[in-house]
């Protein structure tokens, strides 16, 4: 059999490649499974209050199909506009209290 990442000929039923290293089933998840790395960063921005939180939320939506990886670059949205949200009530809150 042929490595499946770099196309060496490796000995049948290796797992990895003793050439790049690569596991031959690894390659099959990634190949048949999104990855959903925009959801993540979405997710993860989007708690931290950044304006990337949006940004990759966006970028996820246009680029995934799945609807649990769709499900999470909305979530990272939603997130991100809460923040929003809460940032105008607290700027509103202060501007009363402190004017
Ligand atoms: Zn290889």
């Amino acid at each position: 059999m042929y490595c499946k990442n770099c196309g060496k000929e490796i000995e049948e039923g290796t797992q990895y490649c003793p050439y790049c290293g690569i596991s031959q089933n690894e390659i099959n998840n990634i190949s048949n499974k999104e990855s959903n790395i925009w959801g993540v960063l979405s997710l993860i921005f989007g708690i931290l209050g950044g304006l990337l939180g949006l940004v990759f939320g966006i970028v996820g939506l246009c680029t995934y199909k799945e609807k649990q990886n769709r499900l999470m670059c909305k979530v990272g949205i939603g997130i991100f506009i809460g923040w929003i949200v809460l940032f105008t009530f607290i700027s509103i809150i202060s501007i009363i209290l402190f004017a």
